[in-house]
C-alpha cells in the first residue's frame, strides 16, 4: 500500500478564549493550545497510522516549524524525502479562536501551501511511479493538484481527490478521479444541486457522469453514501459518543487511500474508513484523535 498525499501542512495556534474578542478589543483570559494540523498532513498521518507506506509531499517554510514538522513526520513513518523548503514564507499557519460557546473565527495564512507548484510534481514524477494511489486536498494550488492527478493517470495510478475546502473541478481534472470524497455540502457544490436527504442519489449521478468513477459521499453522524457505476452502498456511522469532529473527513480519506490502495471501493473498505472516522471523533484535536491500525482493528471485532 504506497500511498502518496500531495498537500498542506499547517501550524494551528489555537486561543480558548471566554469570548470571541470584538474589533480593538483584548480578551486577556486565553488558554493558548499549538497543534499540528492542514488536510494534507492529517491525510498522511492516518494513512501512516493505519498501516500505509506513506510518502508526503509538502512545502515548509522559513521558520522553525519546519524542522519540528520534518521530525513529527518522520516520527510517524512518513518519507519526507520530498518535501520542499520555501525560503520566502512561512509555513502554513491558522490561527483560531475558540469561545466557549464553541463559537469559532479562523484566519488561515497558506504561506508555503501555495508555493508547491506543478513544477515541483513534475521533478519528483519517480515517486509517483512508484505509488499505488495519490491523495490530494483541496488547500494546495489548483494547477498543482491538476498537474498531480494528470501525471499519476499518465502512470496508470489511482487518485483520490477530496476537494475541501470545496472548489469547482474542471472536467479534465474530473476525469482523473478515482475516488472522489466530499461531504455533503462540498457534493452540493460541485454538483450545483442542493442537498435535500433525499436526492444523494441525483447528486451522486450528477458528478459521476461529469467523470469521477467512484462517489464518496460522507455524512457525518449519518455515516456514509458510495456510488459507480456497478453499485450503491449507504453505511449507517459506528454509534459513538461524539466529542470533537475535527479531522474526521481527513481521517476517513487517510483510511480509505489505505484499503482501496489496491483493491479499490468495497463495502469492507468504507467500513473500516467509517470506523476509523468514528474513533477520531470520540477524541479531542486533528492528529491527536487519529487512531492506529490496532485500534480500528479491535474496535471493528
Ligand atoms: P467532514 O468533517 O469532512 O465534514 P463528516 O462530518 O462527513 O466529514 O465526517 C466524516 C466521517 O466521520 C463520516 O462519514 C463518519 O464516518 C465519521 N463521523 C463523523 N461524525 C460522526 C459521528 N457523530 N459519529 C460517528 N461517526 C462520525
Amino acid at each position: 500500500m504506497r500511498i502518496v498525499v500531495v498537500g498542506s501542512s499547517n501550524i494551528d495556534m489555537v486561543a480558548q478564549v471566554s469570548h470571541i474578542p470584538a474589533p480593538g478589543e483584548t480578551v486577556g483570559n486565553a488558554r493558548f493550545i499549538q497543534s499540528f494540523g492542514g488536510k494534507g498532513a492529517n491525510q498522511a498521518v492516518a494513512a501512516a497510522r493505519l498501516g500505509g507506506s506513506v510518502t508526503f509531499v509538502t512545502a515548509l517554510g522559513n521558520d522553525m516549524y519546519a524542522d519540528i514538522l520534518k521530525k513529527h513526520f518522520t516520527e510517524e513513518g512518513i518519507n519526507t524525502n520530498y518535501i520542499i523548503d520555501d525560503s520566502h514564507h512561512p509555513t502554513g499557519t491558522a490561527l483560531i479562536y475558540v469561545a466557549n460557546s464553541g463559537e469559532n473565527c479562523i484566519a488561515v495564512a497558506p504561506g508555503a501551501n501555495y508555493s508547491l507548484l506543478p513544477e515541483s510534481i513534475t521533478q519528483f514524477s519517480e515517486i509517483i511511479e512508484e505509488a499505488d494511489i495519490v491523495v490530494m486536498q483541496a488547500e494546495i494550488p489548483y494547477e498543482t493538484i491538476k498537474k498531480t492527478a494528470l501525471l499519476a493517470k499518465q502512470k496508470g495510478k489511482k487518485v483520490l481527490f477530496n476537494p475541501a475546502p470545496a472548489c469547482l473541478i474542471d472536467e479534465e481534472l474530473m476525469t482523473t478521479i478515482d475516488i472522489l470524497v466530499v461531504n455533503e455540502l462540498e457534493a452540493s457544490f460541485i454538483s450545483g444541486i442542493e442537498y435535500t436527504e433525499n436526492n444523494l442519489d441525483d447528486i451522486a449521478q450528477a458528478l459521476l457522469r461529469s467523470g469521477a468513477r467512484n462517489i464518496v459521499i460522507t455524512l457525518g453522524s449519518q455515516g456514509v453514501y458510495m456510488m459507480n457505476e456497478r453499485e450503491t452502498i449507504q453505511l449507517p456511522s459506528f454509534k459513538v459518543k461524539a466529542i470533537d469532529t475535527v479531522a474526521a473527513g481527513d481521517t476517513f480519506c487517510g483510511a480509505l487511500a489505505v484499503t482501496c490502495s489496491q483493491k479499490g471501493i468495497s463495502r469492507e473498505a468504507l467500513s473500516f474508513a467509517n470506523a476509523a472516522a468514528a474513533i477520531a471523533v470520540t477524541r479531542l484535536g486533528a492528529q491527536s484523535s487519529i487512531p492506529t491500525l490496532v485500534e480500528v482493528n479491535a474496535f471493528i471485532q
